[in-house]
């Protein structure tokens, strides 16, 4: 009724370099946002004045104003609250300095700056790339966004990792356009479940990106921005040397963690720079549930789109002889029975084809791009996902789940760790 929607309304009148925080819990709320007057932005991404922005559960949103402006908010949020000290400044200070050495690289005809954003889970590493790109294609840059996060990355789904070209800004509510996005199948949600793969695949997006980069040149003097996933120790920083050597970072943002910040500066070579950066105290913490439902969120929405462009997924069978799916990693051998010249962590990079088998029921399958031999599959890009929702051993027959109708792009699928239970 009208007296409650009235009490719903907020207006807050923000100070310049101040910003709006609020955070929408509750799975039958909706949040709605607009700019009465002045100018602001969120993550990077400038608002429209008068049009209505649309929050749902699992946002947690920052309003930012580099001039002073007026907000209004509809609807019941969980937080909310005006911050006085943001690190805004400090983050656009860096993309001054990247713009810097874009231009420079677009005289010299050679490769922009390729930035790594590092640090532990919840400090804002995603948003500070967000903000970072938002910036540069404000500026007219194409970067490339690669995100190397496969629990909760931005491009595609779980269990991926991928680059994007940006040629826009992120939309407010739903992120950056998904449009063509390069995509490595990698099976897990967390890196620690297999290294040896994972080093494959970053070494191979790499590469495919320096190709890339080599025909587009308004890319190329972009460069490029890496986010990373909040693993920092053991393997897990090992892995981070690693993507600085293949992607040849120049310069690495470590939000948050002065311990990493050092062991980054001993380690990596003195061409690469390693530059400190205070958290935003606006950065929220995740529960382990929240990041399995932001996981779910992001599979349903591959699938069925979002509330503003739904998608129409289809449904069909498959006879098991049409198709060969595979998973990566054998069961592990003792090291005293490795055949000659195999290392023991090589069995996590075998691939095996999997017979007919009720364990593959919700799973996700990754679709290969891969025209030929076994050796490529692991190292070949995918076109897509489809997830397996019934498995008929007596017909040999599987249901799937695509976002395209049939036939599949390609027989050859590979079997994700991530499941999805399509409840629609
Ligand atoms: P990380 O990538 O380090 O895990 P994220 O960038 O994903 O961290 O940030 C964690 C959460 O905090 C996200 O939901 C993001 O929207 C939110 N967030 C980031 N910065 C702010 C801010 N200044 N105010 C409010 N929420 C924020």
């Amino acid at each position: 009724n009208q007296e409650d929607q009235k009490t719903d309304i907020q207006e807050f009148k923000l100070e310049a370099d101040q910003e709006l925080r609020f955070e929408v819990e509750s799975k039958s709320e909706k949040v709605y946002l607009s700019l009465k007057s002045g100018l602001a932005e969120v993550f990077g991404t400038e608002i429209v004045k008068g049009k209505l922005y649309e929050f749902t559960a699992g946002a947690k949103i920052a309003v930012f104003t580099w001039h002073g402006c007026v907000l209004e908010i509809r609807g019941k949020t969980d937080v909310i609250y005006v911050a006085k000290e943001t690190p805004m400044v400090v983050y656009s200070n860096c993309h001054a300095a990247l713009e810097f050495m874009r231009n420079e690289a677009e005289k010299e005809n050679c490769k922009g700056p390729t930035v790594m954003v590092v640090g532990p889970c919840d400090v804002g590493k995603s948003t500070v790339s967000r903000i970072l790109l938002n910036y540069a294609v404000r500026e007219g840059r194409r970067p490339i966004y690669v995100d190397l996060d496969s629990g909760q990355g931005q491009i595609s789904i779980p269990g991926t990792v991928g680059a994007l070209l940006i040629e826009r800004p992120a939309s407010i509510d739903e992120g950056f356009a998904q449009e063509a996005p390069l995509i490595y199948h990698f099976g897990h949600k967390s890196h620690e479940k297999n290294t040896a793969l994972f080093s494959i695949l970053t070494t191979q997006l790499a590469n495919n990106i320096k190709d890339k980069l080599e025909v587009n040149k308004r890319a190329r003097a972009s460069g490029i921005v890496i986010n990373t996933c909040g693993w920092i120790k053991g393997e897990g920083y090992k892995q981070l040397l690693n993507n600085t050597k293949v992607f040849e970072v120049d310069i690495i943002l470590v939000l948050d963690q002065e311990r990493l910040y050092n062991e980054l500066v001993r380690d990596v070579p003195d061409f690469v720079k390693v530059i400190f950066l205070q958290k935003s105290g606006g950065v929220v913490e995740r529960s382990k549930s929240a990041r399995a439902e932001a996981r779910d969120q992001r599979i349903r929405e591959y699938f069925y789109g979002t509330l503003r462009s739904s998608l129409y997924p289809h449904s069909f069978d498959m006879k098991w002889s049409e198709l060969k799916i595979y998973k990566i990693g054998a069961p592990a051998i003792p090291d005293s029975c490795l055949p000659l010249g195999m290392k023991p962590k090589d069995h996590m990079t075998k691939l095996v084809l999997l017979s007919p088998n009720l364990g593959l029921l919700h799973h996700i399958l990754a679709v290969s791009f891969c025209e030929s031999g076994e050796d490529d599959i692991i190292k070949t890009h995918v076109a897509g996902f489809v997830c397996v929702t019934n498995v008929d051993i007596d017909r040999q027959l599987i249901t799937l789940l695509s976002p395209q109708p049939k036939p599949l792009p390609n027989n050859i699928l590979i079997m994700s760790d991530l499941q999805f239970m399509d409840s629609h």
